[in-house]
């Protein structure tokens, strides 16, 4: 049986349904390998692959709306927990942040790898283009990545595929190597040529990278593995080291501050486990302090909590301290705001 619904050259003979899994980051590059492979006459599924760093529910929104767009059918698979892993142990470390960008990669592939078994799919379709990211997409890792990932010729990247050695669908004939490209570089004037060639349009714009790249963010990532252990960085403790101003009081103790309102009620729901220090009479942040904190480690994140809240300098300010069920008030008196420990407890900025 071919496959319904898409002309093909003439030379070559599908005799069943080819089917493939397309690693769909949400990016113009990913649609654009899928759209490509899906009009060369292949069954293409999508897959997105989910975890801590990927888009947010508004992103899986978007992209949904881009594979509905693009008429391919889509999955979604949440791979968190899974993906922690990686980062906290990646073989081929980190770049200069703390993004384990190879290893990441490498993880996703072998997602679209187990995907495409369960799927009864021939081979994985990937948007990578050569040299569009100088550290990670050169010759050499794009074609370590293939191996790593036990795909080896089952990964084709169809955008620069006749610059890299031929993959199973060209040696099998599912496709002719003409019909795929030799994109490479940065520039992504061919894409957007591409894109209008295949109708492509209204894709949604990429990520602007994850957070684990920024420089606040990997500082904040180093100190947890440095003061709780890799191993213990959990899901919630990741998710937690993006909201509000962390500082590190003592070996055994951080504050976290909410920077506003919507960052309080965020942190309200981390504050289980955590010591939580509230102002009373004024307006001010939610603080929690995690570790095991000595008095003193309390009474430093108190006064650090009464500098970010509404008083007059200098004031002394009501704040309750409650971890467990047990609550207690104190009065807490600002640190100054040009105090210099407090540039040397944040943690990032
Ligand atoms: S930028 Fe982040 S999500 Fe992307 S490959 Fe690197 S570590 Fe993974």
């Amino acid at each position: 049986m071919k496959n319904p619904g898409h002309e093909r050259g003439p030379e070559v003979d599908l005799g069943a349904v080819v089917k493939a899994i397309a690693a769909f980051s949400g990016g113009l590059d990913s649609i654009l390998a899928a759209v490509l492979v899906s009009r060369l006459g292949v069954d293409v599924t999508l897959l997105h692959v989910q975890h801590l760093f990927s888009a947010n529910e508004e992103g899986r929104a978007r992209i949904r709306a881009a594979a509905e767009r693009v008429g391919l059918s889509l999955r979604i698979v949440d791979a968190s927990a899974e993906h922690l892993e990686v980062i906290r142990n990646p073989k081929h470390g980190y770049g200069r942040g703390m993004n384990p960008c190879v290893d990441c990669r490498i993880f996703m592939l072998k997602i679209a790898k187990r995907v495409m078994e369960e799927e009864g799919a021939q081979f994985v379709v990937s948007g990578e283009v050569l040299g569009q990211r100088p550290k990670s997409q050169h010759h050499r890792a794009l074609l370590q990545a293939a191996d790593e990932s036990g795909l080896g010729a089952r990964l084709l990247r169809p955008l620069s595929a006749n610059l890299l050695p031929d993959t199973l669908p060209v040696t099998e004939g599912w496709l002719r190597r003409e019909d795929l490209l030799a994109i490479q570089g940065r520039s992504r004037e061919r894409q957007m040529a591409l894109a209008s060639e295949l109708g492509v349009v209204d894709y949604p714009q990429p990520a602007g990278g994850c957070v684990l790249i920024e420089k606040a963010y990997a500082a904040r990532v180093r100190d947890a593995f440095a003061h709780v252990g890799r191993e213990n960085v959990d899901v919630e403790a990741f998710r937690l080291l993006k909201v509000g101003r962390h500082f590190r009081l003592s070996e055994r103790a951080k504050a976290i501050i909410g920077r506003n309102e919507g960052e309080n009620g965020i942190l309200e729901g981390f504050a289980a486990g955590r010591t939580r220090i509230e102002p009373v009479d004024v307006m001010g942040p939610m603080t929690l302090v995690e570790g095991e904190p000595s008095e003193e480690d309390l009474l430093l994140a108190a006064t650090l909590a009464a500098r970010y809240a509404d008083h007059g300098d200098g004031d002394k300010i009501r704040m309750t301290i409650a971890h467990e069920g047990e609550e207690r008030s104190i009065d807490a008196e600002p640190i100054a705001r040009d105090d210099p420990r407090i540039a040397e407890w944040r943690i990032g900025n």
